[in-house]
Parts: structure tokens; C-alpha cells; sequence
């Protein structure tokens, strides 16, 4: 054994595409040291858990890993960790931590992709000088995370902060969401479900790829939508219109709801689109009652976020 490795906290980041790992060390200060990420060859659970496998005995030629923090996109039991629905991998009630554990022998944590990401801007991002936060994300879908009176609030079961299944409109059944439900948010504002409502006006010919200066649907995405919508296409109306009313809304309603110190956005879907931005935070600041009024801002730690909480979390079972 080589007693000059220095202790490290290992903390995977697993989304729909790539998987990311982060090397801290923490004895005297909690420190990313070293990362790496790469799109994931299978999506298959088995092949995931070679992969970080592999990985961590690669680390561990370096570093002595003495926990594993991991963050997984998808709803993450809070007893077990077993990973009951992860839509974009395709995972179903995977024991994740069970299998994991029989392969390597550190003490691991698995949280939901949300939840690391929250707390590790709490902890070493935007929220670390506040006690109550809620921080949401808008990619492919939409979540979120919690923390209240400095605590991760993940619920009786662990699913709290599923944002983007609040229903926002009990008539729309347009679109079925990831949760097999109709009206969910995530179906009007996860660039995923919004992508299949742009191609639709455009396969009804209410749009057309030349209008929105690109050359097929393969290319067409929310952020080209926006500028379009803000040069004054019609078409456009309705819908971005409907996406700012409601996520305002539901921002309000968190707003009165938990009374957070301040709300994180971040996410590519809320990057890439100015003026459903501008027209949420309209709808915001009409919804809102004003005893609760929060602060709206930006994520701190970008990629890092989710490697930082885990880590940070699985720093506790030490
Ligand atoms: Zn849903």
C-alpha cells in the first residue's frame, strides 16, 4: 500500500449523455482537484457501473478514495438509492447502490442529479451565504432542488423537487410527459417536449425552417425559436407567451410556498432564451406577493455543481 496517497472524495455526475468525475481532496480543505468526462458508451445500468468501476480503480492507482458521492439524472429512492425511473438512461428500479457496493468497497451515496447540483451550489456556489434556496434547472427537462433551513430537502421518499411535474394546465393533453401524465410544466418549457411543440408548427406549416434560417427540423432548437419570436413572428406568440405566464406563476407559487432566500435558474434551455427569460420574470414580478418576493439568479459552478455535491455529500458518511 502506498501511504503517500492523498485522500480524495470521488463524485460522478451521471446525465443522459456523458458522465463526469471529480477528485477532491478534503483533509484540510474541500478542493476539486482533478475532473474528467466522457459520453457514456452504454446506457445500460450494468455497463455504467463498469465503467465507474474501471474509473475509480484508475483513481485509486493515484488517490486513496475513501467515498463516492454520486448524482444520477433521475428519482433516486431515499432508504435504498435505488434508482426507481431515470427517463433520458432508460433505467427502471436499479439497485444501483447494491450492485455499486458489491464492486467497490467505499461508502457511496446516490442522489438524484437535482439534489447534488443544489447542494453543491449551497455549499460551494451561489447559495453558500444563504440558510433556504430552490434552485431549478431547464435543459432537456426540468428540476429541481431544495434546501430549506440549510437542509437538503428530498421528502418521505426522496422525490421531492420534481418541479417540472407541477401541472399547469389541466386541459392540455397535447403532450404526454416522461411521468405519463398530461399538463405537466416540463411539457411546455423542457427543451425536450418545447422542441416537439416547435417542429409541430412547422410539419402544420404555422412555421418555416426558412423563416427560422435553418435548414432542417434536425437543427431546430428553443434557443433559434427565441430569437424568431422576438422579431416578431406571430406564430410564435401564443406559445412563448403561455411559457413565461407559467413558469412565472409557478415561480411565484414557489416564492409563497418555501420562502426561499433566492432561486438559482441555470440550465441551457433558460441560457438560450432570452425572452422567454424576460417574459417568466414579467409573469414573476405579477404573480408574486410581495412579503415573499425572492431573489432570482444564476448558478455559480456551471458543469461543476453536481460533482461537487455529491462529493460534498458523501463527505458525510465519513
Ligand atoms: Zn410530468
Amino acid at each position: 500500500m502506498n501511504l503517500n496517497k492523498h485522500s480524495s472524495i470521488l463524485g460522478i455526475d451521471i446525465g443522459g449523455t456523458n458522465i463526469r468525475f471529480g477528485i477532491f481532496e478534503y483533509k484540510h480543505k474541500f478542493k476539486l482537484v482533478h475532473q474528467i468526462q466522457f459520453e457514456l458508451e452504454s446506457r445500460e445500468p450494468e455497463k455504467v457501473c463498469d465503467c465507474i468501476q474501471n474509473i475509480y480503480y484508475e483513481i485509486s492507482q493515484i488517490y486513496k478514495v475513501d467515498a463516492i458521492g454520486i448524482g444520477v439524472a433521475g428519482m433516486v429512492s431515499k432508504s435504498d438509492m435505488i434508482v426507481i425511473n431515470a427517463p433520458n438512461l432508460q433505467w427502471n428500479n436499479f439497485p444501483f447502490r447494491d450492485i455499486l457496493s458489491k464492486r467497490i468497497k467505499v461508502p457511496l451515496v446516490i442522489m438524484n442529479d437535482l439534489n447534488a447540483i443544489t447542494w453543491g451550489e449551497f455549499n460551494y456556489g451561489r447559495g453558500k451565504n444563504v440558510d433556504s434556496m430552490l434552485c431549478i434547472f431547464i435543459g432537456t427537462g426540468v428540476g429541481s432542488g431544495l434546501v430549506i433551513d440549510k437542509k437538503l430537502v428530498i421528502g418521505a421518499h426522496g422525490f421531492a423537487g420534481e418541479i417540472g411535474h407541477i401541472k399547469v394546465n389541466e386541459k392540455d393533453n397535447y403532450i404526454v410527459c416522461g411521468c405519463e401524465k398530461t399538463g405537466c410544466l416540463e411539457t411546455y418549457i423542457g427543451g425536450k417536449h418545447l422542441t416537439t411543440r416547435l417542429r409541430n408548427l412547422v410539419q402544420n406549416e404555422k412555421l418555416s425552417l426558412s423563416f427560422l434560417n435553418i435548414d432542417n427540423l434536425e437543427n431546430l432548437h428553443p434557443g433559434i425559436a427565441d430569437r424568431v419570436f422576438a422579431q416578431g413572428n406571430k406564430t410564435l406568440d401564443q406559445l412563448w407567451y403561455t411559457n413565461g405566464k407559467i413558469f412565472g406563476q409557478t415561480l411565484a407559487n414557489c416564492s409563497t410556498l418555501l420562502n426561499p432566500h433566492q432561486i438559482i435558474i441555470g440550465g441551457t434551455v433558460w441560457e438560450g432564451t432570452p425572452n422567454f427569460r424576460k417574459l417568466s420574470l414579467q409573469s414573476y414580478e405579477i404573480h408574486l406577493n410581495e412579503t415573499t418576493r425572492t431573489e432570482i439568479v444564476s448558478p455559480l459552478l456551471k458543469n461543476e455543481a453536481g460533482l461537487y455535491g455529491a462529493a460534498c455529500k458523501a463527505a458525510l458518511l465519513l
